[in-house]
């Protein structure tokens, strides 16, 4: 088996929780927050709690390189507004350290909203500039851009939205790309007809690159094709349906690097991985 499948499992009672909890329901790679994602302000990690994490780790056999990070929800590294970008760049970069601290190897988050104050393209360069913010002040850490849905004034929706953040960021060996398949489609990338999924990943090598590929967030959808909703729904039963994803699971694109689920319902997600391992032969 080449795939990392896992999902984003709970830290509740601290991150050294995590691996146990992807552990339980058979994952081979797994999400977390490294602290409460709705809000701004955490303790710092102490050492018993990184020892402990990192021994858990290794516990249950998972490597950095499939453990996939999420940051919070309130962090607009485009945001408009000074304050705004200067408290979201300052969490960021504490996000960044955090995962250094954990021994951890990469960050997913989602790039930012203009929220209809500024042009889409200076967005893009705040957030590419937030990066590189956060990139001189943390080391080993790769900070791994998720597409959107597309929803509100998100972006990040359009791969060349992506590979113009990219473009920007001065230490390219230090950012990656995750593709949440929900998000994917919510913005009209079609993952379901063999020429659609073909021509999709095309272009996400020809507009973003191939290497860049870092994570992947498997999620079926509640709405349509184009929709820009961003409503997860559990793999097989949502608008994208079965097939794309026993697609994904025989693509070696996909081998090696962590494919999570964020799927709704958590108490299936044990059914959900073993239904995928299972399409991989
Ligand atoms: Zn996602
Ligand atoms: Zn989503």
């Amino acid at each position: 088996m080449k795939k990392y499948i896992g999902a984003h499992v709970s830290a509740a009672g601290g991150v050294q929780n995590a691996p146990e909890n992807a552990h339980n329901i058979g994952a081979k790679a797994f999400a977390l927050f490294t602290k409460n994602q709705r809000q701004w302000r955490a303790k710092a990690l102490d050492k018993k709690t990184i020892d402990a994490f990192k021994r858990n780790c290794e516990k249950f056999g998972y490597s950095p390189d499939h453990i996939l990070p999420h940051d919070s929800y309130l962090i607009n590294l485009g945001h408009p507004d000074k304050e705004g970008l200067a408290k979201s760049r300052e969490a960021f970069v504490d996000e960044m350290q955090r995962c250094e601290q954990l021994g951890l190897n990469r960050l997913n988050f989602h790039p930012g909203s203009h929220l209809n104050r500024i042009e889409a393209d200076e967005c893009l360069t705040r957030i590419a500039e937030s990066i590189n913010i956060a990139l001189e002040n943390s080391a080993g850490v790769t900070a791994v851009i998720e597409n959107t849905a597309g929803q509100g004034t998100n972006l990040g929706f359009d791969f060349v939205h992506i590979a113009a953040i990219i473009d920007q960021v001065d230490d390219k060996s230090r950012v990656g790309v995750c593709i949440d398949t929900c998000h994917a489609w919510a913005a009209g990338y079609d993952l379901l007809t063999p020429e659609g999924y073909a021509e999709t990943w095309r272009q996400f090598d020809e507009i973003i690159g191939a290497k860049y590929l870092m994570g992947i967030h498997l999620n079926d959808a509640k709405k349509p094709m184009g929709s820009h909703v961003d409503r997860h729904e559990s793999i097989g039963k949502g608008t994208i349906g079965p097939e794309a994803f026993v697609r994904m699971m025989k693509d070696p694109r996909f081998d090696n690097i962590p494919i999570i689920l964020e799927t709704p319902n958590d108490e299936i997600w044990a059914e959900e991985i073993a239904m995928l391992y299972g399409w991989e032969e």
